[in-house]
Order: structure tokens, then sequence, then C-alpha cells
């Protein structure tokens, strides 16, 4: 069947806006070029794109000779999605735009309560964040939060959030306060789509280990973040690293996250993690052997999780700003000298996006969605 004229009109403007969406911006000349259309085919595209703001125009900045050419921008608060975090003790809040980027954030310092009041203050927080930057309720895709424990798979409750100290909250207590769609994604889950997002058009095969206060992991197969029935993206904290070991926060004995959590590292060492990284600096023999101790531990669970991956693994959350090029080489030998594949070169890198992964990684969880309907998913 033939394409209507309608149809193809529809293709072009979607690609001049791919276009520019991809090189963040564009002249007309570049995007004729580019796309192979005429220029008052791409001019009438971008008439349309600039008609609706989903594009901006500016002119350009360098001299060149006779009248400089305007430039075309992909405008990234077109559409925003809001990122929550929730903690123990604080909330961290953030605007993210159609490119993943914080545009403005804020904390609220807050002991979680499973109570009324407190998901009626979480709400009047988080909308007296959301409402002075004046975007249109049509232009914000959702309110995300990520929360420390397993969030079931139709996404409406907690099935295990020892860290909270409950399951008993869902969605809907924090959805009632707010007129934009609201959800919940399990926190390492979300700081892995973050990771997925930065190589996002790769075939990514990755373990995400959140190194954070308590550890946390996430698989990524293919590209995608894998979220399961029951156990969320895999529950590497809790496979058993010492049989019969130190007792683990979920009841069972000798846990990963008892060896390799930024929790267990201060407890073995009896200091703060700032303080255990200047002593290390400082050369202090007590701290160099628990940190020898804590490479080996981690190594050890690395290999495991590429025996299952066949990928790379991805180090996040607290320590992974204090593991150094060094601390990886170390990891690698060990790698090595433990695997029955030798051969396969462990690739292990840092994350991108830190501690705010989790942050920026709940809004995208709604950006993607977007990008995806709207046919700007790469
Ligand atoms: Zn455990």
């Amino acid at each position: 069947m033939r394409a209507s004229t309608a149809d193809l009109r529809n293709a072009n403007l979607l690609a001049v806006y791919k276009y520019i969406y991809e090189h963040k911006e564009a002249t007309k000349t570049e995007i004729s070029y580019a796309l192979r259309l005429s220029l008052p085919t791409v001019t009438q595209d971008l008439n349309e794109l600039l008609s609706s703001s989903r594009i901006l125009s500016a002119q350009k900045a360098e001299a060149s000779v006779g009248r400089p050419a305007m430039l075309y921008q992909f405008n990234s608060n077109h559409h925003v999605s809001f990122g929550v975090e929730v903690l123990q003790k604080k909330v961290y809040v953030a605007t993210v735009d159609l490119y993943g980027k914080i545009i403005k954030e804020a904390k609220l310092e807050r002991k979680f309560e499973n109570t009324p009041e407190y998901f009626q203050e979480i709400g009047d927080f988080i909308n007296g964040f959301i409402d002075p930057q004046g975007y249109p309720d049509g232009d914000i895709l959702g309110v995300t939060f990520a929360v420390q424990g397993i969030v079931s798979e139709d996404n409406e409750h907690m099935t295990f959030g020892t860290l909270l100290n409950t399951t008993d909250f869902t969605r809907e207590n924090f959805a009632k306060h707010f007129r934009h769609k609201v959800s919940l994604v399990h926190d390492t889950e979300a700081a892995a789509i973050a990771e997925d997002w930065y190589v996002h058009g790769s075939d990514l095969n990755a373990i995400y280990l959140s190194l954070n206060h308590n550890l946390g992991s996430a698989r990524i197969i293919g590209g995608k973040v894998v979220h399961t029935d029951n156990l969320s993206s895999g529950t590497i904290e809790h496979m058993t690293l010492y049989p019969r070991g130190k007792v683990c926060y979920c009841g069972k004995k000798g846990c990963v996250d008892r060896y390799v959590s930024a929790e267990a590292l201060m407890e073995a060492a009896g200091m703060t993690v700032p303080e255990f990284f200047e002593a290390k600096k400082a050369g202090d023999k007590k701290v160099l052997k628990i940190w020898n101790q804590y490479l080996n531990d981690l190594a050890l669970v690395i290999e495991n999780a590429r025996m299952v991956i066949d990928g790379c693994v991805i180090l996040g959350g607290l320590l992974d700003e204090y593991i150094t090029d060094d601390d990886i080489d170390k990891l690698k030998k060990c790698i090595r000298s433990i695997s029955c594949f030798p051969q396969v070169e462990p690739v292990i890198i840092h994350s991108h996006y830190g501690s705010k992964a989790t942050l920026i990684g709940s809004a995208i969880t709604e950006i993607s969605v977007y990008l995806q309907r709207i046919g700007l998913d790469l």
C-alpha cells in the first residue's frame, strides 16, 4: 500500500524532530542535507515544531559570511518528569528534562514513617517543589518514587522492604496527594535504568552493583533493565558469600550485603566512610588490610555475577567514588586468579551518574515511555 501524503508529511516531521533531538541543535541546511529533504519541506516542518514549542530557535553565535544561520534547538523542557528518592531519613526530589538531565532539585530531612501525616508532608513538600516551576499539568509526565525495597510486578506496593521497616504502604499512599501520575520503582533498579540510558543504543549486558550503605543490584540484559515477578531485578545482595557467616538484616547468614556494603566496611573498621578513605590514603595498615579483604570479597561477588550475566559490572553508590584505578586492577587480578575463564577479560566500570543515579533513573522511567510514544526513542 502506498503511503498517503499525510503519512509522508508526518514521517518527515518526525525525522526532523528526531534529528534535532539527537544533535541537540542544527541549522536548516544541515537538516536538509542529512535527511535529503528539500529546504521548503524542512522549513515547513521547522515552523510546525516551533509553533508547538517542541523546538526553539536562536541565532547562530559565530560570525560567518553573510547573515548568520538560524540554529534550531530541541526544547528539552517541553515535557518533564519528577524523580523522588525516599530514604530512611531524607527525601530527594528532582525535575528531569527529556535528555535525562536534572534541571532543579531539593531535599527534605524527614524520617520515614508509615503514617498519613508522613505521606501528607511528603506530598506538600513535592507539590511545593513542582508548582512554582510553572509547568502546565499536561507537560508533566509523572512523579516516580524510588523506594528501598522490591516493588511488586503491578507497581502498586512493596513486596520486600526491611530497610524502610515496612512493606505495608502502597503507591496510593503517595498518589492521593498528587494530581499527576504517580509510580513506584525499586531504587537500585532506577539507578540501573539511568546507567543503561547513558549507554543507550547498545545491547548492554551488565550487572549494576550499588555499593551504598546497603548493597543493591540490578540486571541489564540486551540494553534493558530486567524486572521480574518476585525478585525485582535480582538480589545479589542476599546471595550467600560465606555460609554460616555474619547475620544479614534479611535474617539469613553470610549474605553478600554483610561483606561488600558500605555499612559492612564501616562496621569492620569502626569508622565512617570518609574517615576510612582518609586513613587508607595515609597508609593505615589496619585499614589497608580491611580494604584488601573488601576487594577480595567484591571480586568474588563480581566473578559470580559475570558467570551469570556474561557482561560487564557497573559499580555505583557511595563507595564507587572512592574506588581507584589501582583498586579496579586489583579486582581484575583477583578475578583472573579465581576464575575458570581467566581468558575472558573482566569488564568493570564506574557508574556515570554516581549518587544521582537513582533520582535520575526514577524520572527516566516516565521519560523513556514518553519518547517511545512520540517516536523519539533512539
Ligand atoms: Zn540477606
